[in-house]
């Protein structure tokens, strides 16, 4: 049973990480992987898009608490 566990666990693990990547909320993203199923928590996460900031000059998404843009360096307005 634990081989067939292992994969899951570690589809919600990611999926978590890769809500916290597009500023998604990490608990919900792996509870709806966990009760439901990766694949919906995928699907959710595709549907509802990144929902990090826009750097306004080059249109690159930028990290919620960043001041300056990565990718060109331009001051983020507040
Ligand atoms: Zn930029």
């Amino acid at each position: 049973m634990i081989e067939m566990f292992f994969p899951y666990i570690l589809f919600v693990v990611l999926i978590g990480f890769w809500a916290s990547k597009w500023n998604r909320s990490i608990i919900a993203f792996a509870l709806l992987a966990l009760i439901l199923s990766p694949v919906i928590a995928v699907i959710a996460l595709l549907f509802l898009g990144n929902n990090n900031p826009q750097c306004p000059s080059c249109r690159g998404y930028v990290d919620p608490s960043a001041r300056k843009c990565k990718n060109c360096g331009d001051t983020l307005p507040l």
